[in-house]
């Protein structure tokens, strides 16, 4: 185990939000494993929005972050259930960097997203090992969180495409304020 300072050290460094690491190994040429916990002591039910503290059980499972220094990293992240004593019912707690039903941290989706802008799904799947399905969820993923969003005081739209496969034909259309990015 780690000792206290070196765990806040790596907590800082890995710099996720509301989440502390516990523990950390490296194994040689496979990659880096985190052990990290929400920093949060309760969970909204997404049934009834009540908040609950009421621990029901642990559920560890791993999920992939950002590879540091082209190490893989991982991250086995206790996903707590919880007893909602609103509606009585038993839910997963979410996670800020995490979104729903993904293996994968948010940044690291962002990351690919951003890859794919100006090459292909294809060519960023070879580069990064990710399958060209899970590139394309995420793509898919970023377009519904930006369609939440209403776009305000735009002056420069730029337009581009991605092919999903370079040379087939395939193609999903970018718009892009080019003031912010
Ligand atoms: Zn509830």
């Amino acid at each position: 185990m780690l000792l206290q300072s070196q765990a806040s050290q790596l907590t800082e460094l890995l710099g996720l939000p509301e989440a502390k690491v516990e523990d950390m190994t490296i194994i040689d040429g496979v990659g880096v494993f985190f052990v990290i916990r929400s920093t949060r002591r309760d969970a909204e039910c997404p049934r009834c929005g009540k908040r609950s503290r009421h621990l029901h059980t642990n559920n560890g499972y791993d999920i992939e972050d950002l590879p540091w220094n082209d190490q893989s990293v991982v991250l086995r992240v206790n996903r707590r259930q919880f007893w909602c004593e609103g509606c009585g019912e038993v839910f997963s707690e979410e996670l800020v960097f995490v979104n729903k039903r993904r293996l994968y941290t948010k940044r690291l989706a962002n990351q690919i997203v951003g890859q794919v802008l100006g090459s292909s799904i294809r060519s960023v799947a070879a580069r990064t090992g990710m399958s060209e399905d899970q590139i394309e969820t995420m793509l898919k993923d970023a377009g519904e969180a930006y369609l939440l969003e209403t776009p305000e005081g735009l002056k420069y739209l730029g337009i581009d495409e991605i092919a999903v496969v370079k040379g087939q034909g395939k193609y999903y259309g970018v718009l892009v304020n080019l003031e912010t990015h």
